[in-house]
C-alpha cells in the first residue's frame, strides 16, 4: 500500500486546502525544494516532508508539485478535489 501523508492548509486566500505526498514516490530529486524551500525537507529518510503547508502562494506551491520528476505531490482544492497532478 502507498505510503502517503496528508498536510492540511488553511492559507488565507488560498484554493489549495491539502497537500498529500507518496513516499514511495518520492526520489529525494529535491526539485519541490529548489522552487518552495519554505514549504518542504527531506526526513531522516530522504523522504519530502511539508515543514510549512501555508508558506507559499498557491502559484508557487502549484509549480513546486509540478517539479516533481515522478509526480510524488498531491494537491487538492477547498472542495477536497485533486488539482494535481490533472
Ligand atoms: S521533487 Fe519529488 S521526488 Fe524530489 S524530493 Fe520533491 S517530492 Fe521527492
Amino acid at each position: 500500500m502507498a505510503d502517503i501523508r496528508e498536510y492540511p492548509r488553511n492559507k488565507e486566500g488560498s484554493n489549495i486546502s491539502k497537500i498529500a505526498v507518496d513516499r514511495d514516490l518520492c526520489i529525494s530529486a529535491v526539485s519541490c525544494i529548489a522552487v518552495a524551500a519554505e514549504t518542504w525537507e527531506l526526513d531522516d529518510e530522504n523522504k519530502i516532508v511539508v515543514t510549512d503547508a501555508d508558506s507559499v502562494d498557491d502559484d508557487t506551491l502549484m509549480e513546486s508539485a509540478k517539479a516533481c520528476p515522478t509526480k510524488a505531490i498531491f494537491l487538492y482544492d477547498t472542495e477536497g478535489n485533486q488539482v494535481w497532478p490533472v
